[in-house]
């Protein structure tokens, strides 16, 4: 029988989100500065032996799915055999895995195989030349034969997430909400967040959820009914056959559904990503002393807020790790 833990506000904690990597091939201009960018010390990453040893631990404590993230997940050597490991934890019932795509028509066959079923994708603009921009190389056609790929082996759902940014990709809302129902799967919208690049990132530059979904009108949206699996998102039928979801989480906050931890790759359990507060668990994760793990763990529950305080109208925050150092 597993425990169950809830943090003070009574949410329980399901879900674990693990990045595996501050690297990327890509360098997306919201998420990495381009200069004096310091990656973590390969010392300072966790093993996988060690993040196998965490997710045994969690799961005992009732945590069920687990998503996997970076940096860029699938330039980590032997990833797919991790996951196989990790595909196979008891109380593990979902590892799902997030990515920039342009690896996905590699890879896809062997996270099929490893028992990842679900895939959340990236892709911020369907022109070349805006990816180019945006992510500093022009990988859109491999990242289209990669959810193509994906789609075919038999992911299920494919989301595809898109940061809206103003005067770069909101002309393109509603290509998205063409490629939905073109392509099988769910196109979501992200608020451009005040974290990773402030030099990039500016609060008129983002375009908030209420505008995305009337800029969608045309589509008649319907809203559908959350599930355990639209996570933050709000999902919307579209008169197309297409999905969208619109992810607010300036406009309209989902604290109160938080059910998640995540561990950063070197070893931070970050009890929420609009917060800097974090506990460092490497030690009990490299000495594999369960009790200390779990007294961390409890811990870093004790430390969520019911709330993150980033609004509309008072986004001038200045978080000290970029989206690739904790693992969006
Ligand atoms: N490299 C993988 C990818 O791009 O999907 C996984 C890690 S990436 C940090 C995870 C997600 O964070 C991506 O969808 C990215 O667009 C999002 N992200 C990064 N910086 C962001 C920001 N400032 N605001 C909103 N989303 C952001
Ligand atoms: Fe890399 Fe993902 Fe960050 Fe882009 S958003 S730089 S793909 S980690």
């Amino acid at each position: 029988m597993n425990n169950e833990i809830k943090d003070k506000f009574g949410r329980r904690l399901r879900y674990l989100r693990i990045s595996v990597t501050d690297r990327c091939n890509f360098r997306c201009k919201y998420c990495m500065p381009n200069n004096n960018f310091e990656m973590m010390e390969c010392a300072d990453i966790l093993r996988y032996e060690d993040i196998l040893f965490a997710s045994e631990v969690f799961a005992s404590l009732g945590v069920n799915r687990i998503r996997i993230t970076g940096g860029e997940p699938l330039i980590r050597k032997d990833l797919c055999q991790f996951l196989d490991k990790l595909t196979k934890i008891d109380n593990i019932q979902e590892v799902m895995l997030t990515t920039n795509g342009s690896l996905l028509n590699k890879y896809a066959h062997d996270l099929y195989e490893a028992g990842v079923k679900r895939l959340n994708i990236s892709l911020d603009s369907l022109n070349h030349e805006r990816n180019k921009y945006i992510t500093g190389v022009d990988k859109t056609e491999d990242i289209l034969a990669g959810i193509k790929k994906a789609a075919e082996i038999g992911f299920k759902p494919i989301k595809v997430n898109s940061v809206i940014i103003r005067d770069f990709n909101d002309d393109e809302i509603i290509q998205f909400a063409e490629l939905s129902a073109k392509y099988n799967i769910i196109c979501r919208f992200i608020e451009f967040m005040p974290i990773g690049n402030s030099e990039n990132w500016n609060e008129n530059n983002i375009v908030y959820g209420s505008e995305i979904l009337e800029r969608l009108s045309a589509f008649e949206p319907q809203e559908m009914e959350k599930d355990i699996n639209s996570g933050p998102a709000v999902n919307y039928k579209l008169n197309n056959g297409g999905i969208i979801g619109i992810i607010t989480p300036i406009s309209k906050h989902f604290c109160s559904e938080c059910d998640k931890l995540r561990i950063t790759a070197d070893g931070k359990i970050r009890p929420c990503l609009l917060s800097d507060n974090e506990i460092d668990i490497k030690k009990a994760l490299q000495s594999r002393d369960k009790d200390l793990l779990i007294k961390q763990i409890m811990q870093a529950l004790n430390i969520k807020h019911d709330e993150h305080n980033v609004n509309v109208g008072d986004t001038n925050h200045d978080f000290k790790r970029t989206m690739s150092k904790i693992g969006g």
